[in-house]
């Protein structure tokens, strides 16, 4: 992968090579780059496949998401004809407007905390959801889910995922699986965490799930597990919780 070197915000799709001083000097380019300055010769193929001043910041966006997910085609009019008419399900920032999962048995819900009221009150934690882009699946006492679908600015300098967003989804997890009841009186934080990578990330959506293994009266331990999109477990995190009044 390689990064656009006009914003060096995007991942580049657009490669060229031009002379400087009787040398090839190669360059690369993201879509909305390529779009803002008018590129010759590919201006034409991006207007020709309907991208537009009103679709070119979705479309960036999308190709992010494809291009992390699937990697591009060669064909490139091929590949934006194929933008153009697809519909994702690239959320940045999903947070609760996030669907949420209908299989869901109803008469288990009912003895859960309410997604929605989880959210809301997660959506305090704004490292977790602004910045990092995290959106909570499952939450109830003892057990969680959240999900990711990550970006460039997830990414370490050589393409994999940064650590510290492993960490950050083990954190929320299992602030989350301890938090979840919004009524209780007791507030549990992290005292100790350890990490183990296991597997390097490959693309796409990463899920990370929180499980209670020992409860106590001041303290309890966890599980913490995150996955790729394959479901292969990418990283095992083992989190120590420290129980303290709720002000
Ligand atoms: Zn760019």
């Amino acid at each position: 992968m390689a990064f656009c070197i006009s914003c060096f915000e995007r991942q580049a799709i657009v490669f060229t090579t031009r002379q400087v001083n009787g040398e090839n000097v190669d360059e690369a380019y993201c879509v909305k780059c390529v779009y803002q300055s008018k590129m010759p010769g590919v201006i034409e193929k991006l207007t020709a496949a309907g991208i537009n001043d009103s679709n070119i910041d979705e479309i960036a966006d999308k190709i992010e998401y494809m291009m992390l997910e699937n990697g591009a085609d060669g064909d490139i009019s091929g590949f934006f004809k194929k933008l153009v008419n697809q519909d994702t399900d690239y959320h940045p920032f999903a947070g609760s407007d996030a669907p949420l999962n209908n299989d869901t048995d109803k008469k288990l819900e009912k003895n859960m905390p309410d997604l929605e009221a989880v959210r809301i009150f997660f959506k305090g934690d704004k490292y977790a959801t602004e910045v990092t882009g995290l959106v909570i699946e499952e939450a109830q006492k003892g057990h969680s889910m959240i999900s990711l679908m990550p970006t460039s600015r997830h990414l370490n300098a050589v393409g994999g995922l940064m650590g510290a967003v492993y960490y950050t989804m083990a954190d929320f997890a299992f602030a989350v699986a301890e938090n979840c009841e919004l009524d209780s009186d007791t507030i549990t934080v992290t005292q100790t965490a350890q990490i183990n990578f296991l597997r390097p990330w490959r693309g796409g959506r990463v899920t990370c799930t929180a499980d209670i293994v020992k409860d106590g009266k001041a303290v309890c331990l966890y599980e913490i597990k995150v996955f790729d999109r394959e479901n292969k477990e990418l990283a095992l995190i083992i989190v120590n919780g420290f129980k303290t009044a709720r002000k």
